[in-house]
């Protein structure tokens, strides 16, 4: 059974640090030589598939995923401290997809790990300019911005375990029981009813996702009532646990109405291993529990386990769960088998920040805007208080050929110029 769990988180991958500005101190000295350090870069933020997350569900709680920013630069050519990156744990299977819906990361694999946004650059401290032209540079650069943006997590989980029983029969009771984690699904693409999932922990280190289908109810399998739905998607779990409430006036009956639903559906589901879990038997005794247990070994398969549990008291529930995961195991190991020879494809995507050469000047009322990658990083890491800084970006202009189409196309003196959305100088 698929299920499509999907979150949004805000991605910020840490700043860098800005470039310092300061000169040597030296005896008998007006003024040494620049030594302004250059500042920390930013942290990345990384994504690391984790096969002890099961969920996307502490996403939902921690909506921004932010990481350090790099320090200022200091005196004596001291470099700032980078920023320490951010590792996002998420379950195996996680797809991040950025705003536009474009696939960032697929992390298919335990201990997988991609870079999802990264740190700003730091900025040059003034010790960096020394050169012949420039004796006494003030100039230090402000650190680059971190890339940040919105990015999608979509898991694709699918369920080891399927619920079904009539209503009443205690399934969403067990599952809450049972589970330790109980995913929302958003979006559940198939019927307004979410099936309820539950994560269960199988030791320290493994889990199963049990999956309650709500509306299985006689007639689903013909389309009548939501039960429908679901079933086509359980026809992928491993095992069904079958639910039958000890106090139905005739649990032969019960046992029957959902078999026949099960085994009319297209795909013959009766077919899949079942384990019958009769419920609510805290209160029966012995001999009781024996005869009901007696009447439906009669109708089932032969080596349909059953059980008498009691998902109130707790009672039987662990050894129902033990039992579930000695099959599902055995099954996944009969896949794997299947799957060996069609190897799943890994592939991991990492993004490369492209230094993009070109650009573009568009003139607007009152003043011209200058687009591209490559001067608009520039003009980030310019720090505009310092007429040095900005002299050294205009400077830049000129070398791209940017200083010229201003010209061509009308800037005068003094013209007002935007670049990267919000620096701003005169021409
Ligand atoms: P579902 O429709 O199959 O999800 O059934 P629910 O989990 O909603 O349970 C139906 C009713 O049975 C609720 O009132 C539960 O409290 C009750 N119930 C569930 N499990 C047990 C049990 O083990 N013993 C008893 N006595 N009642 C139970
Ligand atoms: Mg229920």
């Amino acid at each position: 059974m698929i299920f499509v769990d999907k979150t949004q988180v805000i991605i910020h991958a840490g700043d860098g640090g800005d470039g310092f500005s300061s000169f040597r101190h030296e005896k008998f000295i007006d003024r040494g030589g620049p030594d302004g350090g250059d500042g920390g870069s930013g942290g990345d933020v990384i994504f690391m598939a984790s096969r002890n997350q099961n969920t996307l569900a502490n996403f939902r709680f921690q909506k921004e995923l932010k990481a350090e920013s790099g320090s200022r630069g200091s005196r004596s050519k001291k470099h700032g401290k980078s920023g320490v990156d951010l590792i996002a744990h998420v379950p195996v299977g996680t797809a991040v997809l950025d705003g536009d819906g474009k696939l960032l990361a697929d992390l298919v694999n335990d201990g997988q790990q991609s870079i999802i946004a990264k740190g700003g650059n730091g900025g040059f401290g003034n010790a960096h300019f020394i050169s012949s032209v420039r004796q006494a540079p003030r100039i230090a650069e402000k650190g680059e911005e971190g890339e940040q943006f919105m990015a999608s997590l979509e898991l694709k989980m699918i369920a080891d375990v399927g619920l079904v029983g009539l209503p009443n029969a205690g399934k969403s009771t067990l599952l809450s029981v049972i589970s330790h984690a109980r995913p929302e699904i958003a979006d559940y693409p198939f019927t307004t009813l979410t099936p309820n999932l539950g994560v269960v922990d199988i030791g320290k280190e493994d889990s199963l996702l049990f999956a309650d289908i709500p509306g299985l109810i006689e007639g689903a399998a013909s389309g009548k009532g939501l039960g429908d739905e679901f079933l086509r998607h359980i026809e992928r779990t491993s095992v069904l646990v079958h639910m039958i409430d000890v106090y139905e006036k005739d649990i032969v009956k019960s046992y029957k109405i959902i078999q026949n639903e099960l085994k009319n559906y297209r795909v013959n589901l009766t077919k899949l291993p079942q384990i019958i879990a009769l419920n609510k038997a805290e209160g029966l005794g012995e001999d009781d529990t024996d005869d009901l247990i007696q009447s439906i070994k009669e109708v089932v398969p032969k080596k349909t386990e059953i059980l008498a549990v009691s998902a109130k008291s707790g009672q039987g529930v662990d050894e129902l769960i033990r039992r579930v995961n000695t099959i599902v195991k055995a099954e996944k190991l009969k896949t794997k088998r299947l799957k060996s020879k069609n190897k799943a494809e890994v592939m991991p995507i990492l993004r490369l920040t492209n230094m993009d050469d070109g650009w573009e000047v568009s003139k607007q009322p009152g003043l011209f805007l200058v687009t591209g990658k490559k001067i608009e990083r520039f003009a980030k890491r310019t720090d505009f208080s310092s007429p040095e800084g900005v002299q050294r970006l205009k400077d830049i202009m000129k070398k791209m050929g940017i200083t010229h189409e201003l010209a061509r196309q009308g800037a005068k003196h003094g013209t007002k110029i935007i670049i990267a959305k919000d620096r701003q100088l005169r021409y």
